[in-house]
C-alpha cells in the first residue's frame, strides 16, 4: 500500500463510549458513561436555545466570555485558561505540542483512555506504571520516568477507579520530575469533591502543572462538547497556537457560561451524587459487592472474579440497566456503574441483589 498513516497511528485501537441500548428491553437507564442523571442547569439549556437564532454568526475565536465567566467562579486568571472541544482537545493539543516520535507520554495502569489514543496520535509512546490497591501510586510513576518523558496524565480523582490521592502527594510528583516533563492533572470530577480545587493552587505555584477540566460531567453537557485546561501561560500561549480558532461552536460557548455560573445547581448536583453514591456503595457492599472508596459519580463494584461480572452486567442489561464493562482498562472483575438518580439506584441495588441470590 503506497497510502500509509504516520507511525503509531494504526496501533491506536478505537475509543469505546459506553453503550446506551439494549435490543428488545424497554425504560433503559443509561448508567455507563458517568452522565449526570438530572442533565444541565436550566439556565444552560435556556442559553443554548436562544442561540439558535443566530446560528450564521461565527463563533468567537478567543472565547473571551467564557473564560470570563470561569476566571471569575473559579477564582483563576482567565488569560491562562484555553477551551477545548472537551477536555478530549485539550488532551489532544497537550500530546502534539509536546510529545512525538521518541518521547514517552506517561499514565497509571487504570488511566483513562484518552491518554494513550492521543499519545499514539502524536508519535509518541505511552508508558504504564501500575497502581497501588488501584491508587495512583506517585513512586511508581517517578520510577517510570526517563529522560524521554514529555507528559505525564493522571486523572484526580480517577476514572474508572474513583480513588483520588492527596496534593501533598501530587506537589510531590510534580516536583520529582524530570527537566522538561510536564505534570497533567486531570479533574474531570474534581467538582464532585467538596471543596477540592482539583490542584488549581498547585498549579499556580508550579511552572510543569497543568490542569484539565470538563463541562460533561457535573455540568451535564457531554453532548456539547466543552472543555478547558489551566496552566502556567507559555503553554496556554503554546496551545493556542495549535487550536483551530473557531473550535468552539457559539450555542456551546453560552450554554457552557451559564453553566459555569450557576453554582447553586452545582452544588445541589454533587450534594445529591453524593447522598446516592454512599447508598448505593453501602447498599451493594451489605449484599457482598464492595467498592473502593469513590470520589466520583460512579462506583466501581467488585465481583469475584471477571466471570460473575459478566454474569451481573447481563442480568442488569436484561433489566434495562446498562453500566460499564472494565475489562479494556485491566478490570475483568469490576464493573463501573455511574450514580444515577435515586429511582435509577433503586433499581440497579434490586436487580444486583437479584442476581446475588442467583447465585448463592
Ligand atoms: C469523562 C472524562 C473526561 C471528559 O472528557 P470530555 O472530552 O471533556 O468529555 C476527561 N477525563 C476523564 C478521566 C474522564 O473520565
Amino acid at each position: 500500500m503506497t497510502i500509509t498513516p504516520q507511525p503509531g497511528i494504526l496501533d491506536i485501537a478505537l475509543y469505546q463510549g459506553g453503550a446506551a441500548h439494549v435490543k428488545g428491553v424497554a425504560d433503559v437507564i443509561k448508567l455507563s458513561s458517568n452522565e449526570n442523571p438530572f442533565g444541565p442547569s436550566p439556565r444552560a439549556s435556556d442559553a443554548f436555545r436562544q442561540a439558535a437564532g443566530n446560528l450564521h454568526v461565527y463563533p468567537s475565536t478567543d472565547h473571551a466570555e467564557l473564560r470570563g465567566a470561569i476566571g471569575e467562579v473559579q477564582d483563576l486568571d482567565p488569560d491562562r485558561i484555553i477551551c477545548g472541544v472537551g477536555s478530549d482537545e485539550i488532551i489532544s493539543f497537550l500530546c502534539y505540542a509536546y510529545a512525538g516520535p521518541g518521547d514517552e507520554v506517561l499514565q497509571t495502569e487504570h488511566g483513562f483512555g484518552m491518554y494513550k489514543i492521543s499519545a499514539l496520535a502524536a508519535g509518541a509512546t505511552p508508558v504504564v506504571a501500575p497502581e497501588k490497591d488501584r491508587h495512583t501510586d506517585v513512586d511508581a510513576l517517578l520510577e517510570a520516568c526517563t529522560d524521554k518523558t514529555k507528559l505525564v496524565f493522571i486523572a484526580n480523582p480517577n476514572n474508572p477507579t474513583g480513588t483520588m490521592i492527596s496534593d501533598t502527594e501530587i506537589a510531590r510528583l510534580a516536583d520529582g520530575l524530570p527537566e522538561g516533563a510536564l505534570l497533567v492533572l486531570d479533574g474531570a470530577y474534581a467538582e464532585y469533591v467538596d471543596g477540592y480545587d482539583a490542584g488549581a493552587a498547585l498549579v499556580d505555584s508550579r511552572e510543569n502543572l497543568f490542569m484539565t477540566r470538563t463541562f460533561s460531567k457535573i455540568y451535564g453537557l457531554g453532548g456539547l462538547r466543552i472543555g478547558w485546561g489551566y496552566g502556567p501561560q507559555d503553554i496556554i500561549d503554546t496551545l493556542n497556537r495549535i487550536r483551530g480558532p473557531f473550535n468552539l461552536s457559539a450555542p456551546a460557548l453560552l450554554a457552557a457560561e451559564a453553566a459555569m455560573r450557576d453554582t447553586g445547581y452545582v452544588a445541589k448536583c454533587r450534594r445529591e451524587n453524593a447522598r446516592m453514591r454512599d447508598w448505593l456503595a453501602t447498599g451493594l457492599d451489605k449484599i457482598g459487592v464492595p467498592s473502593d472508596p469513590s470520589f466520583c459519580n460512579f462506583i466501581l463494584a467488585h465481583f469475584k472474579d471477571a466471570e460473575e461480572a459478566e454474569a451481573c452486567d447481563d442480568h442488569l442489561k436484561s433489566k434495562g440497566l446498562i453500566v460499564r464493562r472494565v475489562a479494556s482498562y485491566g478490570l475483568p472483575q469490576c464493573l463501573r456503574i455511574t450514580i444515577g438518580d435515586e429511582p435509577a439506584c433503586k433499581r440497579v441495588l434490586a436487580a444486583v441483589s437479584e442476581f446475588k441470590r442467583t447465585r448463592t
